[in-house]
């Protein structure tokens, strides 16, 4: 039986791009040899790079001036790669939760780094508002999901100096003005593919402003002087994103995606608001629509989790126990989720409060 997967990542991808790619593995275009097995130099893999990216630029509106790059190291590297290019003097970070912290630890080590607002004292349940940004800061870096606390931006927000943003957990599930920032990256592996390949969409004249010297490998110029294509790149990654990208596409684009994601966490926490045994952990407006956290209401917070956990496990969902930080649960509802899914899981939840209340 095919399961319902609310897993924060990797996570569902689109049914179709998983058999297109499993089909490519077997024999790509029937020109008999896998995916597994071309060389990244071939004809074949460079048609899926330049469609990938194509693809990604039409998708989201990217302006001229930006270089789309697919590179290894997920959103991990960014956190170092982003100061090393960019961070001269001062930056500013939005500590939003774990991800954002991360990237600040990584940040330090290239310059100064200011905590322009924080959400840490009410254990990042909401986006901070009404700060002033400095303007003499190199960047501003934000994370507009934050993927354990399930909270995200919901706009875009206006900045005086370069705005940087880690996507990677809601990348293409809404549409962003990418002229307001100068760098977005994310792993790939919630909305646009598999693990094992990171996106980033960059300004191409905010480069080569920093003083330090910057390894080959970790310097921007190199990858967009090469087209992803310096070293050898995670060949099967891009074509699952090619695929997924195709998908997108097919249903109607950024739009048509943000809609269903609107309708499909309504149906969620609309039930987690009605149902006495959930609470919703995350500030009302700042709810995110790709990762919706909840715990047991104080009526039954003595309750074990594993309880519902496994009761959703028996009902064919998986994934849904919520980070350490935040207990509870997280059902993680990214593009690919069907309606069908959501639905599933509010049906599980009216039928464990039957049993339970
Ligand atoms: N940023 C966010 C918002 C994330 O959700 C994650 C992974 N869950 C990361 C960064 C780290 O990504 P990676 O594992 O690709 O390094």
């Amino acid at each position: 039986m095919k399961k319902h997967n609310f897993s924060a990542g990797p996570s569902i991808l689109p049914r179709v791009a998983v058999e297109n790619a499993a089909k490519a593995v077997l024999d790509l275009n029937g020109i008999g040899l896998s995916v597994l097995e071309i060389s990244h130099r071939t004809k074949d893999f460079e048609e899926v790079l330049d469609e990938a990216v194509a693809l990604f630029k039409e998708l989201l509106h990217i302006p001229e001036g930006y270089s789309v790059l697919f590179l290894g190291g997920g959103a991990s590297m960014q956190f170092c790669m982003v100061p090393f290019n960019l961070l001269e003097k001062k930056a500013g970070y939005i500590n939003t939760g774990v991800w954002a912290k991360k990237a600040m630890k990584e940040a330090k080590l290239f310059g100064e780094v200011e905590t322009v607002a924080s959400s840490e004292d009410r254990n990042f349940s909401y986006i901070p508002k009404g700060y002033a940004i400095p303007s003499d800061l190199d960047y501003l870096h934000i994370t507009t999901n934050n993927t354990i606390f399930g909270t995200e931006y919901k706009t875009d927000i206006d900045s005086p100096v370069t705005l940087v943003a880690d996507m990677s957990s809601d990348i293409l599930s809404r549409p962003v003005d990418v002229s307001k920032y100068g760098l977005i990256y994310g792993g790939a592996q919630k909305n646009l593919g598999p693990a094992g390949v990171t996106f980033v969409i960059v300004r191409d004249d905010i480069l080569g402003k920093v003083s330090r010297a910057i390894p080959s490998m970790l310097d921007y110029r190199t990858h967009v002087a090469g087209g992803s294509m310096f070293n050898t790149p995670p060949v099967f990654p891009i074509y699952v994103v090619r695929e997924t990208l195709r998908w997108l596409k097919s249903i109607g684009g950024v739009p048509a995606v943000q809609k269903l994601n609107e309708e499909k966490a309504a149906i969620l926490y609309d039930e987690i608001d009605r149902n006495p045994m959930f609470v919703g952990t995350a500030q009302r407006e700042d709810r995110s629509l790709m990762n919706v956290c909840f715990v047991y209401s104080d009526e039954y917070k003595d309750m074990d989790t594993a309880e519902f956990v496994n009761f959703a496990k028996e009902r064919g969902m998986v994934g849904i126990k919520g980070h350490r930080l935040v207990g509870g649960f997280r059902a993680s509802i990214y593009n690919a989720m069907p309606k069908e899914s959501v639905q599933a899981l509010v049906d599980c939840m009216r039928e464990f409060e039957k049993q339970y209340a």
